[in-house]
């Protein structure tokens, strides 16, 4: 008889939850988690800041998906069975408290990611579910029963099942799936912020706006994100940047993460519109200096300034001083000016593994492998990634708790 019932690789959020889910359906399951490194769960340890943007409070399945640059038709199932109402609802009924900020992002009240952990933990003493740290798995292989599975410092183990939930972006996990018979999609960077040197950023680190409309070229593919952007000493970020680098991560990886990206600083504001309304204040205040006084509104003070002096337009100028055509490329400017990407920069918040496991080899009803019996997969090991907002610990929760209900009745 095997050691185990289920031996589950990796101790993060979807690994614990899998052999949380296992261990609560069938009581007497001999579970346990095998971590390689010296704590367990220290990525939700880290996440959100070290507040844990534990999940969203977006829980209609099919507006949810749209979060997910890779895997959303894949999720939809699994979000119909266990999505975020349900994280919650799990998380509360075992003393979380969380609560939702004004942009839907879900925390717990604690605004420690430490609650988080306790919470898993002290769930998995109660169900009798093993953990050991410092417990790398070296190899997985088939035998007859099940799985044997070696780890660093030699020890073994034999399971029926095992959940392979190492998390995205190692390639030693990835070859224990394709030891096998997986294949991985090339595992590329997702949500990170952008390097751009040029001359209309330089000391602007930390002007923002709130709304910038952006499209960005990469590949010959086009991308396009909205939302908050923010200048920092390295380039560009905030929620527009990583939406267009999680959409665009591909095709950004493929280019060596340079493109060419048009802001529209003002939204979606029309090139011809604002330009309509600079002319219409060089006839209200002819005699204001531009540099100084922006009719428009919508940006700060700073960025205005410097947009108005490297569209030609000396600092101390007068409305009625400048051509109509100087005005034309100030709107031009504005609404779609030209930047070169020059490589990814890190976000310190959060970061992801596009690629990974091939989902079309999952059984997204149990996360079931299709080519090896008795075992499943969960978390970011697959290919899928959300955009920031709770989204990738969701698609974590939702995976590795399907793995473990399915691990644990037998489908
Ligand atoms: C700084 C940061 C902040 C983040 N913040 C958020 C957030 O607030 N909200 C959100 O939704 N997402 C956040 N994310 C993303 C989120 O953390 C991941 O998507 C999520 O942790 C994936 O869960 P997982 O269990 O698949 O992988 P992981 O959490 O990475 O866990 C996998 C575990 O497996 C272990 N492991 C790997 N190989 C082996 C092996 N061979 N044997 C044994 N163990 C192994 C690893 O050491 C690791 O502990 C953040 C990411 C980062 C980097």
């Amino acid at each position: 008889m095997p050691d185990l019932d289920l031996l589950v690789i990796g101790g993060g959020a979807a690994g614990f939850f899998g052999a949380l889910a296992a261990a609560e359906a069938r009581p007497g399951l001999r579970v346990l988690v095998l971590e390689q490194g010296a704590q367990p769960l220290a990525k939700v340890k880290i996440s959100g800041g070290g507040r844990c943007n534990v999940t969203t409070s977006i829980t209609d399945p099919a507006v949810l998906v749209a979060w997910y640059p890779r895997g959303s038709r894949e999720l939809r199932g699994p979000f119909t069975r266990f999505g975020p109402a349900d994280t919650m609802a799990w998380f509360e009924a075992r003393g979380v408290r969380l609560k939702t900020e004004p942009d839907g992002r879900v925390f717990p009240v604690s605004d420690e990611s430490q609650t988080v952990i306790d919470c898993l933990l002290a769930g998995a003493r109660r169900l009798g579910v093993g953990w050991q740290v410092k417990a790398g798995a070296r190899t997985l292989e088939k035998v007859e029963k099940g799985f044997a599975v070696e780890a660093s410092g030699g020890q073994r183990w034999t399971a029926r099942q095992v959940l392979l939930a190492p998390g995205g972006g190692s390639a030693a996990a990835y070859r224990l799936a394709a030891g096998l018979g997986h294949t991985i999609v090339p595992p590329v960077p997702s949500l990170f912020t952008f390097n751009i040197k040029d001359a209309r950023l330089e000391g602007l680190a930390g002007v923002s706006v709130v709304a910038a409309h952006l499209r960005l070229a990469a590949h010959n593919e086009r991308f396009e994100a909205a939302g908050p952007l923010l200048v920092t000493h390295w380039g560009l970020s905030g929620p527009a940047v990583l939406r267009l680098s999680a959409w665009g991560a591909r095709a950004l990886a493929a280019e060596g993460h340079t493109g060419q990206l048009q802001i529209n600083w003002l939204g979606e504001a029309k090139t011809e519109d604002v330009l309509e309304q600079l002319l219409a204040e060089k006839q209200a205040h002819p005699r204001q200096q531009t540099a100084k006084h922006n009719p428009l509104g919508g940006m700060p003070a700073r960025l205005w300034a410097r947009l108005v002096v490297l569209s030609g337009i000396p600092e101390t100028q007068t409305w009625a001083d400048i051509s109509n055509k100087t005005l034309r490329t100030l709107a031009g400017e504005l609404t779609a000016g030209e930047y070169a990407v020059q490589g990814k920069g890190i976000f310190k918040e959060e970061f992801v593994t596009a690629g990974g496991v091939n989902l079309k080899e999952v059984d997204f009803r149990t996360m079931h492998s299709r080519v090896c019996p008795g075992l499943s997969l969960a978390g970011e090991i697959l290919d899928i990634d959300g955009l920031t907002g709770g989204f990738n610990f969701q698609s974590a929760w939702t995976t590795g708790w399907l793995a473990g209900q399915a691990a644990a009745t037998g489908e």
